[in-house]
């Protein structure tokens, strides 16, 4: 481990060795023959794990959840998420770009969208309005600082989806938090959603990858999109062994991330100058307020760069710190210090 203690996000995790030798001894084929036998588990084991038909590995989750727009939408759809959702705020605008429709963010306290709120921002079927078509759930929501839907509000999503004959993505790069934070089986989140994306280069700490899992229809139209967004990979079951390894060795060790995180925010909320919310916090990322008077949140991370801590600004006064692989007990320690020394 090395000194300094990156909390700017879970994708910074290196490789581990175990990792590297599962992905050195990969069986692999070409997978756009599909004759990858290492991708092939991976996607079969994925989604029997979600419950879902079919499951397809692609390089991103963003390219993942691009799919999964185009598949579910014609061109000028409407989409209905959150607003400050990776696939509205993050993906480079490909919503729009790809599949031609446009979003209907909307906010929320804490990333987590009610089905009131969503039920009130479809379009009547009039001519006049653009089709709502789709609605994402991002569980966990990132920008809402790692909060969970559980299984209960994602199926009260689904009775209203389906009561106005809308399609239910769920965007789970981390869902995996949420399944080990709330001790739910996978596919009790995914049951209700007709698609969900996952990562792998999240907490789960591979290099490369997610899958899109859904019906084997959903997938077969998904195969082609991907291959039109030059997501076809040739001998890839050297990443799908880091995924299946991954699964393995690195899910169930997320309640270790939580329960740093958990360490983290509540230290951190014991620091004058600083405001934090430990229980708005459930699995791996925390936002951090600083006090009006306190320096700005970028040169308050340049300050923390200096001490040997990184963390990312999100505005003028606050800053996302996330828990993952590479962080261990120690790690916390030194990030609190440095929180301290930063602000005395
Ligand atoms: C990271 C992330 C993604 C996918 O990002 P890629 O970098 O394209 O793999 C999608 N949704 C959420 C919520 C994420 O945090």
């Amino acid at each position: 481990m090395s000194t300094v203690v990156d909390l700017r996000s879970d994708t910074v995790t290196k490789p581990t060795a175990g990792m590297r030798k599962a992905m050195a001894e990969a069986e692999v084929g070409d997978d756009v023959y599909g004759e990858d036998p290492t991708v092939r588990r991976l996607e079969e084991r994925v989604a029997a794990q979600l419950g879902k038909e079919a499951a397809l590995f692609v390089p991103s989750g963003s390219m993942a959840n691009m799919i999964a727009v185009r598949v579910h939408t014609e061109a000028s759809d409407e989409v209905i998420l959150e607003a400050m959702g990776h696939s509205y705020a993050y993906e480079a605008g490909g919503m729009a770009g790809i599949s031609g429709v446009q979003a209907r963010p909307l906010p929320t306290p804490d990333g987590l969208l009610s089905p009131e709120q969503v039920e009130a921002a479809i379009n009547p079927k009039n001519a006049h309005f653009a089709r709502t078509r789709l609605v994402i759930v991002e569980n966990t929501s990132n920008r809402g600082g790692g909060t969970i839907y559980t299984p209960e509000h994602i199926e009260r999503m689904k009775q209203l989806t389906e009561r106005h004959e809308l399609a239910l993505h769920m965007d789970g790069a981390r869902l995996w938090n949420a399944h080990v934070a709330l001790s739910r089986p996978l596919d009790d989140f995914t049951q209700h959603v007709a698609s969900v994306s996952v990562c792998l280069s999240k907490g789960l700490g591979c290099p490369v990858g997610s899958l899109l899992a859904g019906t084997r229809a959903f997938i077969e139209r998904a195969h082609r999109f991907r291959k039109m967004l030059g997501g076809g990979m040739r001998q890839v079951g050297i990443l799908a062994a880091a995924g299946l390894y991954a699964l393995d060795h690195h899910l169930a060790r997320l309640e270790e991330d939580h329960a740093r995180l958990a360490r983290l925010t509540g230290g951190l909320a014991q620091i004058p100058g600083l405001s934090v919310q430990p229980e708005r916090h459930p699995t791996n990322i925390g936002f951090v307020e600083l006090a009006p008077g306190s320096p700005d949140a970028k040169s308050f991370v340049e300050r923390l760069r200096a001490l040997g801590v990184l963390a990312n600004a999100t505005g003028t006064r606050s800053l996302r710190v996330l828990t993952h692989l590479d962080v261990d007990d120690a790690s916390i320690e030194r990030a609190l210090d440095g929180f301290r020394r930063a602000l005395a």
